[in-house]
């Protein structure tokens, strides 16, 4: 049994997670729950950020909130002096009712709409990451109309694709995200920033895939992209003050995983930059990371109630939980693979192999397949761990089920940041046939 951050079995014989016993927690909120271990959180932050520090480079770690975003989470994020990635209104939206200072806000998206982008300009946000030709224009006029300048970065596609263990080099990339490096697409978008009264070039960003347990992927993109950088310095005389490598950090979800360190991440990527820098004789950029899952992903389990049971004599044991695809979407979109056990009982001898079951109305609607676990009854609690990334994020009301409660365990104190969706929610926005509508 691998246990992430603070979990561990009490004396009780339970699993406990930030020193709070989960069996206590399925009794305050009911299930299923995600329960995240605030100090995971904390330790991989400081990971990240510390390493920087201690090397002295000048930069910014942005969670990506899209990974795990509610008002809570950001403020959190804030605590620990990390900077904020957010792709939509909503997430921008959250960001400023957490209170989350502006000038650390960056705002990504390969479609920003022209109420987004005023959104960002009227707040002041610290940088957009500008990802094609259309934003570049609309942005422009954004700013001519309310008299701003922006500072941006320039999204590029390097021609690296980056999955787990390994990555894919190509010419050009098939993406539906940034200017093409090879091309001259990135070219022409520098030129036109550079020209822009309204624009602030700070550098560039790039984000080469997720999942990612090496640091191969990341140093050839900084390599690809310090070569355009040294044509452009000559060309244009711009010098980029940012180097954003986007996030894409990996965690362990199952035995099959093995991530390397934040702090190795940061500092095989440090010193790749540096490298590149003094071969071009320029100056060291700000270095800029957004990890999502690294930060969350393992912090969070999720705990389900476990109801009927389906055997296919010969075939396969079906367990079925209080959940599913509606919480937990990655396992029927990916195939994703998660460890569980049972949280009221965990060193209970295995007895079995089963296959977790979700509640929704879809044969697709898995969990697990090929878990072992003890017998399972009725009611026993089953924890699935890693879950905190993607999970509450992509959760939705497919069934019209209510969303689950996420409860923040810290220093043995279990704290509800999102209350328990109701019935009442699920039908809040429905108007009936003979309601009329002023609007
Ligand atoms: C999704 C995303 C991230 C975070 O990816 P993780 O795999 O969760 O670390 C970072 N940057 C950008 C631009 C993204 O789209």
């Amino acid at each position: 049994m691998f246990l992430h951050g603070t979990s561990r079995i009490n004396k009780n014989g339970h699993l406990e997670i930030g020193g709070v016993d989960t069996v206590e927690i399925v009794e305050q909120f009911g299930t299923p729950v995600y329960v995240y271990d605030i100090a995971l959180i904390r330790e991989r932050a400081r990971g990240f950020k510390e390493t920087f520090d201690r090397l002295g480079i000048n930069a910014q770690v942005a969670y990506a909130s899209k990974a795990f975003s509610t008002v809570a989470m950001v403020q959190l994020v804030d605590q620990e002096g990390l900077s904020l990635d957010v792709v939509s209104g909503g997430e921008l939206y959250t960001a400023l009712a957490a209170d989350f200072p502006v000038e650390r806000i960056h705002f990504h998206g390969n479609n920003k709409s022209l109420e987004e982008l005023e959104m960002a300009i009227e707040h002041q946000i610290g940088c957009i990451v500008v990802d094609n030709f259309y934003e570049l224009e609309l942005l422009t006029s954004v700013c001519e109309m309310k008299q701003a300048k922006a500072k941006i970065l320039l999204r590029v596609t390097p021609g690296i694709e980056a999955h787990t263990h390994d990555y894919i080099l190509t010419g050009q990339e098939d993406s539906k995200f940034g200017f093409d490096l090879q091309n001259g697409q990135a070219a022409s978008a520098v030129k036109m920033a550079l020209e822009s009264n309204h624009l602030d070039l700070l550098g560039l960003h790039c984000h080469i895939g997720s999942q990612i347990f090496d640091t191969t992927g990341f140093i050839l993109a900084a390599r690809k992209i310090f070569t355009k950088l040294n044509e452009w310095k000559n060309e244009f005389g711009f010098e980029s003050t940012v180097l954003n490598l986007g996030g894409g950090f990996g965690i362990r979800y199952t035995k099959e995983d093995d991530p390397i360190a934040p702090s190795q991440y940061v500092e095989e990527i440090i010193k790749e930059v540096k490298a590149q820098a003094n071969a071009f004789s320029m100056t060291v950029p700000e270095i800029w990371i957004e990890p999502g899952r690294s930060l969350v992903g393992d912090a969070g389990t999720t705990l389900y109630k476990i109801g009927s049971r389906k055997d296919v004599p010969n075939v396969r044991k079906y367990l079925a939980v209080d959940g599913g695809m509606s919480d937990n979407i990655r396992p029927a979109l990916y195939e994703a693979k998660y460890e569980a056990i049972l949280a009221n009982r965990p060193l209970d001898e295995v007895e079995e192999t089963v296959s977790i079951a979700g509640k929704c109305c879809e044969s697709g609607d898995m969990l697990i397949w090929d878990l072992p676990l003890p017998k399972a009854e009725n009611n026993d609690i089953l924890a699935v761990f890693c879950t905190g990334a993607y999970g509450y994020s992509m959760a939705n009301n497919y069934n019209r089920i209510p969303r689950p409660p996420v409860v923040f365990v810290e220093n043995g104190l279990a704290h509800l940041v999102v209350r328990r969706e109701t019935f009442e929610d699920i039908v809040r926005f429905d108007l009936s046939l003979s309601q009329k509508v002023n609007n």
